[in-house]
């Protein structure tokens, strides 16, 4: 869930962890909710409802009633079936071994003692037989989120062990990404001690960050930690230009090496720049700001009907135009019709005309889990029609 209150929030942990800075540096630009974080809250949202109802908390009637105001679309469905199935089957195996077993969902965590004033909200939280699970959902599809030294995990768990330690003498702690869109499931297991002892480590840096040092570090947790300060962060725009140094005047005399270099900064260079551009177009045209050399002009549109295509079209029928001709006619999308038809169906009907042929070339970085092609010779061959088309 989005934490917008709390100064040192966990979703914002890596961050402020590995660059205090960027707390005071953050407060300085709005914070925009994007349509990704509308989508995860509602998923968090219908989730919730749907383990609640999956455990009989909540009715059907009190169900509909939490979900009706929610966007939901069929993916939506699916994957939040996926994350209370698992909620489900996680509370089940800890009651066969305790029936005492408690489920804790949405809980408001306190882990003030290791970051001042610090506060989250835990999404499943799974106590009994002396050990505490942590389940975060993570909606995104883009980066996979690994549990594995996570430190938003490890705050909510210290949240929870502040809260509940006491009650369940707490020696284990299981903290758990659940991330459907990415096919993810990710786990770190820590003993209570260890984590106790992490939250010590932080507490110096928390501290900082919270009395606003102007500490800075760029590194890749600018971009893994969505830092809403890098469109004006000098730090980070000097990271960017350390590409200066290369001498584009001869690019002939570039090595190997220098170009892997290069291809490496490529793809963080125009996702900055982008990040910049939006900026700045954003302060221009809401809070009036100014850009030395730059002006706010109207973008190029197209013509548009101003009344419904439906309209139009039923105008045109009945001058006598023939619907075929001025309405497109296209098969509809392979994901699309899979969807509408059921994965079966499909299958039986269509499965035999389905190909995937093979992708363009494209170069990425050596840790990419796609197989390298090897022979030049065999790529051009299999692609061939591909660099034809
Ligand atoms: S962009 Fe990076 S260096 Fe700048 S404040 Fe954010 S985290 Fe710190």
């Amino acid at each position: 869930m989005p934490e917008v209150h709390a100064k040192l929030s966990a979703s914002g942990a890596k961050k402020w962890i590995n660059c205090p800075g960027s707390v005071v540096l953050e407060s300085q630009i709005e914070e925009r909710e994007s349509d990704y974080a509308i989508e995860g809250t509602t998923a968090h949202a219908l989730g919730e409802a749907k383990i609640r109802l999956a455990t009989k908390e909540y009715t059907r009637a009190k169900y509909h009633k939490a979900i009706q105001d929610l966007q939901v679309d069929a993916d939506m469905e699916d994957y939040t079936d996926a994350y209370r199935d698992f909620v489900i089957e996680q509370l089940n195996s800890m009651r066969r071994e305790t029936k005492d077993a408690v489920l804790l969902l949405e809980q408001k965590l306190d882990f003030s003692a290791w970051a001042p004033e610090g506060f989250g909200t835990g999404d499943c939280i799974i106590i009994g037989n002396n050990r505490l699970q942590i389940i975060d959902l993570k909606y995104g599809k883009g980066v996979t989120v690994q549990a594995a030294e996570n430190p938003q995990l490890r705050l909510y768990a210290l949240g929870a062990l502040a809260a509940y330690d006491f009650l369940y003498d707490i020696q284990e702690v299981v903290m758990t990404i659940f991330q459907p869109r990415k096919d993810n499931i990710d786990t770190e297991l820590l003993s209570a001690e260890e984590l106790y002892q992490w939250g010590e480590s932080i507490l110096p840096i928390a501290q900082k960050a919270y009395n606003e040092t102007e500490e800075f570090c760029a590194s890749t947790h600018c971009d893994s930690g969505f830092c809403r300060a890098r469109p004006i962060c000098r730090t980070y725009a000097e990271k960017k230009l350390e590409m200066a140094k290369f001498d584009f005047v001869k690019p002939s005399t570039l090595s190997p090496e220098e170009i892997s270099e290069i291809l490496e900064e490529a793809e963080s260079l125009s996702k900055w720049a982008t990040l910049v551009k939006d900026y700045a177009l954003y302060e221009a045209v809401h809070n009036g700001m100014e850009f030395p050399g730059y002006k706010l002009v109207e973008g190029h549109s197209n013509r548009k009907f101003q009344i419904d295509d439906t309209l139009i079209a039923s105008q045109l029928i009945a001058k006598g135009y023939n619907e075929d001709d001025i309405y497109p006619r296209k098969l509809k999308p392979i994901s699309d019709l899979e969807k509408y038809m059921g994965k079966k169906e499909f299958q039986k009907l269509l499965g035999e005309f389905v190909i995937k042929p093979p992708g363009k070339p494209v170069l990425v970085p050596i840790t990419d889990k796609r197989p390298a092609l090897h022979s030049v010779e065999a790529a051009m061959k299999d692609f061939e029609n591909v660099w034809n088309n």
